[in-house]
């Protein structure tokens, strides 16, 4: 898989770990006797793994196992990215790729699935002839009517945006798992239309999934030994649900009889039980509100992590990102994580370098929001301009690469140094950890995650994945934290 991955160049110098999009997941094999295989190869955010895992159950029921390997797959899906321009390079790469296995095995069928399907719609037939199949995320019930239309062969096409769509009834196949953590989507799309960014033109009006269903997923993954889910959606603090409407737009404009918030909902999800941690991705600066703070203080089992993005430091670029929020409001909400949860709490970004028209001093800003913050972490990316959106229609991508990449790596290396200070303040203490597995290196180690979301790695001793242990801490990189266990 290594080989593949380097092979389309995911890998490549310039991209490194900061760049979350740039990871790609690959279908594991499950050999339960169906008649199909598939292999779904998924790019991009946790959302699009969570629902590779949707699109896995759906073709289950089809009659299809899931394998490893696109040399004995009858069906080939590319669950694609559209947030940078280098998001799609990567697939297209991979579809000539496709093109050239397809040339000994014609009867293979390749779909592409996911936001890049949404943006590009039939289009994408037109350009990609390898292509069979176009579904875009809210159209994945329709799989096996899609499928059957290719398997008689024509093209197939579904691209339809639902207000409502939740996925809430389909239990996900875990792909990728260690049987340990998982991913549970909470709502769909993004009404918010931040002027740099793809993602409401791809994935639709916000919708809120079923807070019963949310419950009863993360009490199924507990009884089945996993001990720690992420709460996922572009914005999860706007999560509104009503037993008569989901879809927030008209939430707001209906009368309904009970609103569950985000606040209710992660206090249903911690009552589950005491020993299933629950994390949560993505918050937005401008809706999380101290309720939910203080329900994060009141349960121990609700990590002390937020991931905020602020995307810039300063009020006027944000205003033009249509952030809705200014450095003065952001700092704000840092303060009050500070007040109600506490230092330790681990605080994560995104950060954009180099939108249109951002000056030095602008930039410097920035840098300046990282000293205040001191993030634990940051997915930093340096603007690409997207079609269609606001900032693509409105201004001009004036600032010139070379600029982009210097201002880029100024941010990393701030992160980096800051990443260092924050782990060193972990040093002497002993943290409650969550083992997931063996540590990448050597199987002599274990590795884990403590609240604020660090990865710890430690002697293995007895212990085993699944465990919760105490580490205490005495060495740390910028990463990674080491210790041994003290219980
Ligand atoms: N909903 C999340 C939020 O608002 O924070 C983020 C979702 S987006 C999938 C992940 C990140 O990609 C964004 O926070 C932003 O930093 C980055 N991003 C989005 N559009 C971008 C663009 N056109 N160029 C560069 N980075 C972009
Ligand atoms: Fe994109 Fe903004 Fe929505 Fe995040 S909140 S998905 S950046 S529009």
């Amino acid at each position: 898989m290594q080989k593949v991955i380097e092979d389309i160049d995911i890998l490549a110098n310039d991209s490194t770990q900061h760049e979350a999009c740039e990871t790609v997941k690959v279908s594991e094999d499950e050999n339960t006797g169906k008649e199909r295989k598939l292999y779904i190869e998924s790019y991009g955010c946790q959302m699009n793994f969570s629902d590779s895992e949707i699109v896995s159950s759906i073709m289950k029921k089809e009659g299809f196992d899931t394998t490893s390997d696109f040399n004995e797959a009858d069906v080939i899906f590319l669950n694609t990215c559209s947030i940078r321009e280098k998001a799609e390079q990567t697939v297209r790469a991979r579809l000539s790729q496709f093109n050239t296995v397809k040339k000994n095995r014609p009867e293979m069928m390749i779909g592409v699935l996911g936001c890049m399907a949404e943006r590009l719609k039939s289009q994408l037939l037109e350009e990609e002839k390898v292509v069979d199949l176009v579904v875009g995320p809210d159209a994945y019930r329709d799989l096996p009517g899609l499928v059957k239309q290719v398997d008689e062969g024509q093209k197939a096409v579904n691209t339809f945006l639902s207000r409502e769509e939740t996925y809430a009834d389909i239990s996900p196949v875990r792909l990728n798992s260690n049987g340990v953590t998982a991913f549970i989507s909470i709502m769909r799309g993004c009404d918010n239309m931040c002027s740099f960014c793809v993602v409401p033109f791809t994935r639709g009006r916000e919708r809120s999934r079923d807070p019963y269903s949310i419950v009863k997923e993360a009490q199924e993954l507990f009884n089945n030994g996993y001990r720690e889910v992420t709460l996922l959606g572009q914005n999860v603090d706007s999560y509104k649900w009503s037993p008569e409407v989901n879809n927030k737009a008209r939430l707001e404009k209906s009368e309904v009889s009970e609103v569950i918030n985000f606040a209710n909902l992660l206090e249903m999800v911690a009552k589950v039980h005491p020993d299933l941690r629950v994390r949560f991705s993505t918050s937005h600066p401008k809706d999380i509100t101290d309720e939910v703070l203080h329900t994060m203080k009141k349960y121990e089992n609700i990590c002390n992590y937020i991931h905020l993005p602020a995307q810039s430091g300063n009020t006027r670029v944000l205003e033009i990102m249509n952030r809705t929020y200014t450095r003065e409001w952001y700092i704000d909400r840092v303060d009050a994580i500070r007040r109600i949860i506490g230092e330790d709490c681990g605080i994560s970004s995104d950060m954009i370098a180099g939108f249109c028209t951002e000056t030095e001093e602008e930039h410097q800003d920035t840098l300046t929001l990282m000293d205040y913050v001191k993030y634990d972490f940051s997915y930093m990316f340096f603007y690409s301009e997207r079609p269609g959106t606001l900032a693509a229609k409105k201004f001009e991508d004036d600032i010139p690469l070379e600029i982009k990449k210097r201002r880029l790596s100024e941010i990393i290396d701030r992160q980096q140094k800051h990443s260092h200070l924050r782990n060193q303040r972990d040093v002497g203490k002993v943290h409650k950890v969550l083992i997931e597995g063996f540590s990448k290196r050597s199987n002599d180690d274990l590795q884990g995650r403590n609240s604020a979301n660090k990865v710890v790695i430690f002697p293995k001793k007895h212990y085993q994945k699944g465990q919760y242990v105490n580490v205490l801490v005495d060495r740390c990189t910028p990463a990674t934290l080491f210790g041994n266990i003290v219980d």
